[in-house]
């Protein structure tokens, strides 16, 4: 029987396809690279936005057309539950359901509607996962769910509590992809500074990359993502002392307000956000701090605003990823809270601030023209150049060939814009 997966939303998502392939393989089910191949085809979805819950819904009207049977897993599967069968769905995998997928699979050959959604991720396991993406790059989940419930996320109810994998399983499956070829890792968590928080151990995220760039062939340790007030000053302190553990970090701020990020149920105040940034760069001068903020929650008035730009203008971001607020059925915001910025609104506060990055992050990448940086050559873009990052997340594009993918080249950046830089290869297989 053929299957095919195709993966909606975030790394984690793109971590359980890859183990969800690796399970049905180990059952003796073939993996199908396109879905007009496949018999069975399983949508692993998101639920962050309206927007991508939007697609897959219109994904699944296309495969009933096409007479596929359909499975769903991921964050929708456990918003939607039994409702999905609605739609024309064979079977739902919960997000802590992963190995259930092959037995579901099978049975969706009988007709049967299934629903699996007990936590059964103890059973994986992680470090036989070889139908990975990438060749050098591997992402690797160190902590499933969330425990912060921010008024406006639908993922604690969709990923559940806060649960962490033993510190010396994921040091194996470090190992042993890093014996495979493996060079580059990154640890992933809906809130991954709280890893080891659960298993009350002493396990931590820093104590993780601490040790993980022991390991040898290891040569760069990236995390994902971070949430301000669990986050420990520790982790500056190992990248500090490591070449290994990547200068970058993404650490959301979501708000400039305090009247808003209390209304969010972000349990840090504006205040505490500047003075932690302040703390990182004393101990990493040159690490790069990336964040994403809302605009148009609500409540959100003018001088609110006001706020998230002038703190925008301070932190100096290398990048900013900007949301534009729409509840989520089912969260505390969606359920309490009007949504009261009028959508043009919303667009304009959005685009003022996108306006503002670009010019931050021209004025950061002029530093870079005329270095030279190492970069590890990642993938060919659309428009054919091939692209990499630094060891501060920043992304080059150079003419290259696919025998450099994975491999450690020395880049000559000659051109800056405000996304990419651009430049030449000048060294290669460092
Ligand atoms: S920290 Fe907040 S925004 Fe991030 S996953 Fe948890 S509840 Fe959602």
């Amino acid at each position: 029987m053929k299957v095919h997966i195709f993966t909606y939303g975030c790394q984690m998502n793109e971590n359980d396809t890859e183990i969800a392939k690796q399970l049905l393989v180990n059952d003796g089910l073939e993996v199908v690279q396109s879905e007009d191949e496949a018999d069975v085809v399983i949508l692993n979805t998101c639920a962050v936005r309206k927007k991508s819950e939007e697609k897959i819904y219109s994904h699944i009207g296309k495969l009933r057309k096409k007479h596929k049977k359909i499975g769903i897993m991921g964050c929708v599967a456990e918003k939607e539950k039994e409702d999905l069968f609605k739609r024309g769905v064979s079977f739902v995998i919960g997000t802590r359901a992963l190995n259930k997928i092959p037995e579901a699979v099978r049975n969706s050959q009988e007709g049967r509607k299934q629903i699996f959604l007990d936590d059964t991720l103890d059973e994986i396991e992680y470090e036989h996962v070889e139908t990975r993406a990438s060749s050098h790059h591997a992402w690797v989940t160190i902590i499933y769910g969330c425990n912060r419930f921010c008024t406006y996320c639908i993922v604690p109810y969709t990923r559940g509590r806060e649960k962490s994998r033993v510190i010396d399983e994921v040091l194996t499956e470090v190992n042993n992809l890093a014996d495979r070829g493996y060079k580059e890792f990154t640890f992933l968590g809906q809130n991954v500074d709280a890893y080891g928080k659960d298993l009350a151990d002493g396990t931590s995220l820093a104590k993780l990359l601490f040790e993980a760039s022991k390991i040898e062939n290891v040569e760069r340790l990236w995390f994902l993502t971070s949430y301000p007030s669990d986050f420990s000053l520790e982790i500056p302190q190992v990248m500090a002392t490591s070449d290994k553990v990547a200068k970058s970090i993404h650490l959301p701020v979501q708000h400039g307000s305090n009247k808003i990020l209390k209304a969010m149920n972000r349990r840090y105040t504006r205040e505490e956000y500047i003075e932690l940034i302040r703390n990182i760069r004393q101990i990493v001068p040159d690490v790069s701090i990336s964040s994403d903020i809302i605009v148009g929650f609500p409540g959100e008035s003018e001088e609110d605003f006001e706020e998230t730009v002038a703190l925008v203008e301070e932190m100096q971001f290398e990048r900013l990823n900007l949301a534009i607020y729409s509840p989520r059925e089912g969260t505390v915001a969606w359920k309490y809270l009007a949504d009261d910025v009028p959508y043009e609104e919303k667009v304009r506060r959005m685009s003022f601030l996108l306006n503002l990055q670009k010019r931050i992050n021209k004025s950061l990448n002029e530093k870079y023209l005329g270095k030279e940086v190492e970069v590890i050559v990642e993938s060919r873009a659309k428009n054919g150049l091939f692209y990499g990052r630094d060891i501060r997340n920043k992304i080059i594009s150079f003419n290259s060939s696919e025998g450099l993918i994975g491999k450690n080249v020395l880049v000559r950046v000659e051109k800056i814009t405000a996304g990419p830089l651009y430049g030449s290869i000048v060294e290669e297989a460092l």
